[in-house]
């Protein structure tokens, strides 16, 4: 049941039968069926039920294990934990590289290995308000 299913196996603009999705991800074809009650849109106007290709990428990205999720705002990979940290001492440094992009750098809060990001501006602005962030300006 905790098998894993890649989404790099799913081709975007193919259209997949249960069957045809089944095979492609090496799973049965009641695993497919049963995503659909997990909310995996399914085209059922017609026979066969077909899945779009992006529509089953996405499902399946959106149920892999929290290790690999998407990062939270004010959390940052951290390539020697190799996985998501909050900032150490909730710090976090804000290095522009121009008006509307620039660097969040921080300290993984448990191992201090120096972790940072690409972020704009404006997420870093809604950042600021719930932290301290000390910003260096470019020269
Ligand atoms: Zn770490």
């Amino acid at each position: 049941m905790a098998k894993r299913v890649s989404a790099r196996k799913v081709k975007i603009h193919r259209q997949y039968t249960y069957e045809s999705a089944a095979e492609a991800l090496e799973v049965s074809i009641q695993t497919v069926r049963g995503w659909r009650s997990q909310g995996l849109a399914v085209l059922d106007g017609q026979k066969p039920h077909l899945i779009l290709g992006h529509e089953l990428k996405r499902f399946i990205e959106s149920r892999t294990p929290k290790t690999s999720r998407k990062l939270g705002p004010d959390e940052f990979f951290c390539m020697s934990c190799r996985a998501p940290r909050k900032p150490y001492d909730r710090m976090a440094e804000y290095v522009p590289f121009n008006a509307t992009r620039g660097r969040l750098v921080a300290l993984c809060e448990s191992c201090e290995t120096s972790c940072s990001k690409f972020v704009s501006r404006k997420s870093f602005e809604g950042l600021a308000r719930i932290r301290t962030i000390a910003t260096r300006e470019t020269c």
